[in-house]
């Protein structure tokens, strides 16, 4: 890479050399013919004035004629014409293996009154050569030069390109296994690697974190799923050894079998659902609804499933709700279950469902077992389950209120929770009203 951009650098340079030594001997060559036509025009002044006499001719210039406008005569002339060899108004003439350079100038004059052209040649041989030397002089100048500046570039360039070159090795040597200790060096950098470095840290610090998550949410599903695994193999041993003679064994491991497989699809759909939502497959179907209605179905499902609990509903006329219906009531019945869940016999469950300010309220209240201040934080979490709950052979599996808040997060809402330990909860979601309500 290095030695890549050295290389462009040095063409760059050489084109500008040549362009330089073009310009150059443009403006030499250019200088030398006009000296040459100022001379013409002395001579001519001079042979029209009849003072030039021809050994001052032969000394000034190499070749003279005069031709006559009028019949293509040549009318006077002085020395040989230099050979063919013309370049504008250079000729080049090579004998001997001596290069003689001439330089042509053409100039009308008047002679006895008629009309005439002067072709000139002087030869400027010496001159060529000095500018020749001097074109040689300069190019081994810009030579040098272009070596030094292009060793310059290549010190600089290597000396800038090196940390990105240390990161390149250091991100090529990244993989799962060193990911949470090898991290880009971004000490004695310059201020903008400095912060590259630092920001492609600071992603493989995200990158880390979301590993960590995605192998710490695996072995918790797969710790959840291990539990009815044991029960289901315990219940089939035992199955197998007493179950088909004796009736209430049987009994008792079907029932069991039973809801363990219930619990096991439970838990599979909310891994299923949070996985999807995961990759951002979570389409929500929106649209407008009453959410009173939905409200009044989740109560009437509660008072279906649970009679030993004291359910009180007040729901108002209609809340207009733009959402996804079915989202937000997966969402309100994990609460509701919870609520069950989290209560004794004959506790109470309040259920209410109001419009505040435009938008809608839910609020699910009970009087059960309540939270510690210090499992609040946590409830949302995945696989979160208090320890106040974990002894008490409560169903669950800690993913019912991250998929709730993942689904009211999906609709700008929010939860709130109010808790006594003892006690009895309180959650209240408020689906903000939104476009198109
Ligand atoms: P699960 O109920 O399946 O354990 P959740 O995500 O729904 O999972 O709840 C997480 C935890 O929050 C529960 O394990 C429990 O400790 C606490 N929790 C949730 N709702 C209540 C409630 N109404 N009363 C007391 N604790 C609750």
């Amino acid at each position: 890479m290095t030695y890549r951009i050295a290389m462009d650098f040095a063409i760059l340079f050489l084109v500008t050399g040549l362009f330089l030594v073009l310009v150059f001997m443009r403006i030499r060559t250019g200088s030398i013919a006009e000296d040459y036509e100022n001379t013409a025009e002395d001579l001519i002044y001079e042979i029209e004035s009849g003072t030039a006499s021809e050994e001052r001719l032969e000394d000034v210039c190499a070749f003279l004629r005069v031709v006559s406008k009028e019949n293509r005569e040549t009318v006077y002339h002085v020395g040989e014409e230099p050979g063919k060899l013309a370049l504008g108004k250079w000729y080049f003439i090579k004998g001997n293996g001596d290069l003689q350079v001439y330089v042509r100038q053409k100039l009308p004059l008047l002679l006895y009154g008629s009309e005439c052209s002067a072709e000139f040649a002087f030869a400027c041989t010496e001159e060529w050569k000095t500018m020749r030397r001097e074109m040689i002089i300069f190019s081994l100048w810009y030579l040098g030069v272009v070596v030094v500046a292009v060793f310059v570039c290549y010190v600089l360039v290597r000396a800038v390109l090196r940390p990105i070159d240390e990161m390149s090795l250091q991100v090529s040597r990244l993989n799962l296994q060193n990911l949470h200790k090898e991290r880009l060096n971004a000490e004695g950098s310059k201020a903008e690697l400095k912060e590259l470095a630092e920001g492609i840290n600071g992603m493989l610090d995200r990158m880390e974190q979301a590993y960590e998550a995605q192998k710490q949410f695996v072995s918790e599903a797969s710790h959840e799923l291990r539990t009815p695994i044991t029960v289901l193999q315990g219940y089939s041993s035992m199955l197998r050894r007493w179950g088909a003679e004796d009736k209430e064994v049987l009994a008792e491991s079907i029932d069991a079998i039973e809801s363990e497989a219930k619990s096991m699809q439970d838990l599979v759909e909310k891994l299923l659902f949070l996985s999807r939502h995961e990759r951002r497959k979570l389409p929500f179907a929106k649209e407008r609804f009453d959410m009173a209605e939905v409200v009044r179905e989740l109560e009437k499902e509660m008072v279906y499933l649970t009679n030993t609990r004291n359910m009180q509903c007040s729901v108002c006329e209609s809340v207009r709700v733009y959402g996804d219906k079915q989202a937000l009531k997966q969402a309100i019945r994990v609460f509701l279950d919870n609520a069950v869940k989290y209560t004794d016999k004959g506790d109470t469950i309040t259920l209410s469902c109001k419009n505040r300010n435009g938008a809608c309220e839910i609020t699910i209240e009970d009087t059960g077992l309540g939270m510690k201040r210090e499992d609040l934080e946590g409830i949302f979490g995945r696989f979160f389950r208090a320890d106040t709950v974990r002894g008490k052979n409560i169903e669950g599996h800690g993913l019912g209120l991250s998929i709730a808040r993942l689904i009211i997060d999906g609709h700008a809402g929010k939860i709130m929770v109010r808790t006594q330990y003892t006690k009895g909860s309180c959650f209240t979601v408020t689906i903000p009203r939104q476009r198109g309500v």
